[in-house]
């Protein structure tokens, strides 16, 4: 006898639990089925918060020890200890991990744990151990099951000397020399946290730019402070092959000769989470590169079968994910759920954060559409003088007729979180005027949000 439920939602990162509270509090009976005991999948457990928390630590590591001299504070005898800094990046995971659990409770949610298989007609069955089967039942089931690291032809992640981002949260030392595969969100933020704690970190990037798919302007300026920081690039590489040797792994790189480093970090992207789950069982597909296929309202070619998040592909992002998950069983319970991509942030949490929203020049210029651009220097605001953090800018994107914002780019200070005004502007069909009208509070970072939208007319004051 299989246990029913009106939804079952498999994984419960971001996307899935999210979706699972949601589809609880519109009055649906929700079973989340997860295989690793703590939930918040891979973002909570081994990928943004233990991240954000190194960068964190790292980053005031770094300040104390010299940059704080310049502000006036005089500091002795300052030291790392790395044991430390990973245990109150580990107990911060288990205090957010253990929130999740507590939510599921308050929201009635019955959590399942192990690992789930699609076995058609609705059924779904959980296996624990050896020989532990839970049968389940779902009127409607969900697959959240995320991504997991991806690699290159010759390069096996051994999860030692050549890791992927979940390791590169726990070395125990902090190697010589890091060698980082790839100039994306993940490379640039796990090499910064190890640079700042003493690595001599190489980023090896096949493109002959960073941060692809973010502006190309600010892309460009962020390669500039991360190389003044003290990152090492080589752009327009390709890495054709890692073998780890005693002490140094040997990195092949076409048409060069190799270099070496006492750890590799793979950042080469991720591919979808979808193994064992049972979808040929369950009747559905997954295009060439293994993502599930998905209509507007996250059905999958099983009926009854929908997927989200980093599964189906697009940004892989957790506030994604969870606006998938939302957007799903809102449409499941209410008949209508809907997802704004132009609206969604992506963030890389370096120092200065890179910050963007909506289209980026280059995706403009290619569709042929005319905009305007109001850019602002943090150089100019007074806070950023004030805080010590002036590199970097905004810049807003605006249509050449409507004076719509389409996109949003800010490097700089807490470039993360200012972004948001901007995709609330978007999300509500703003125009630079509107944003440039609105009174914002000095002296704070967020005015040179406002400069950049009276840029876009030309009508800056402090420049
Ligand atoms: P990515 O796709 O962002 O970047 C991978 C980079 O590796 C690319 O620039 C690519 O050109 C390069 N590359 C591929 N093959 C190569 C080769 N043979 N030699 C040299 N370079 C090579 O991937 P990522 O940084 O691993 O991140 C994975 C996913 O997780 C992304 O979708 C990312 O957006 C997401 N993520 C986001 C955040 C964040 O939002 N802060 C943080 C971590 C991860």
């Amino acid at each position: 006898m299989s246990t029913q439920h009106d939804l079952i939602v498999i994984g419960a990162g971001p996307g899935g639990y999210v979706a699972a509270i949601r589809a609880a509090q519109l009055g649906l009976n929700v079973a989340c089925i997860e295989k690793e005991s703590a939930l918040g999948g891979t973002c909570l457990r081994v990928g943004c918060i233990p991240s954000k928390a190194l960068l964190e630590s790292s980053e005031l590591f770094e300040q104390t020890s010299g940059h704080f001299a310049e502000r006036g504070i005089k500091l002795k005898g300052v030291e790392l200890d790395l044991p430390q800094m990973l245990e109150q990046k580990d107990s911060t995971v288990t205090s957010l991990t253990q929130g999740v659990a507590g939510l599921f409770k308050k929201n009635k949610i019955t959590r399942y744990e192990g690992h789930a298989q699609l076995q058609g007609g609705g059924k779904v069955v959980v296996k624990k151990g050896r020989d532990e089967t839970i049968e389940l039942a779902g009127t409607h089931i969900l697959i959240a099951t995320g991504s997991v690291p991806a690699t290159i032809p010759n390069v096996k992640i051994d999860g030692d000397r050549v890791v992927s981002s979940t390791e590169a949260l726990t070395f125990e030392k902090v190697p010589e020399t890091l060698a980082v595969i790839g100039a994306g969100a993940i490379g640039l933020e796990m090499g910064t946290v190890w640079r700042r704690l003493g690595s001599k970190v190489t980023v090896l990037e096949y493109l002959d730019r960073i941060l692809p798919g973010m502006d190309g302007e600010l892309a460009k300026q962020a390669l500039k402070v991360f190389k003044s920081q003290g990152l090492n690039f080589q752009l327009g590489v390709k890495v054709t092959g890692v073998k780890p040797g005693k002490k140094d792994c040997e990195i092949s790189i076409e048409g060069q000769s190799s270099i070496k480093a006492e750890r590799v970090l793979v950042a080469v992207g991720r591919k979808p989470n979808t193994q064992n789950l049972g979808l040929d069982t369950a009747n559905i597909e997954t295009d060439a590169r293994g993502f599930i296929p998905v209509n507007d309202h996250y059905q999958t070619t099983a009926k009854g079968v929908y997927a989200i998040g980093d599964v189906i592909g697009g940004a892989m992002l957790a506030h994604k994910a969870e606006e998938e998950g939302i957007a799903c069983v809102e449409r499941i319970a209410t008949g209508y759920g809907h997802v704004n991509y132009n609206a969604i942030p992506a963030i890389v949490y370096t120092s200065p954060e890179v910050a963007s929203v909506g289209k980026t020049e280059e995706q403009l210029q290619e569709a042929g559409v005319k905009y305007k651009k109001g850019s602002f220097p943090f150089a100019a605001n007074g806070r950023a003088r004030a805080i010590g953090h002036t590199g970097g800018m905004v810049k807003i994107l605006a249509d050449e007729k409507t004076d719509r914002i389409l996109g949003a780019h800010i490097l700089g200070p807490h470039a993360g979180d200012l972004i948001a005004e901007l995709a609330v502007a978007i999300e509500f069909h703003a125009s630079a005027e509107d944003v440039a009208r609105a009174s914002h509070a000095h002296p704070t970072l967020a005015e040179a949000i406002k400069e950049a939208a009276l840029a876009v007319d030309k009508r800056t004051i402090h420049i």
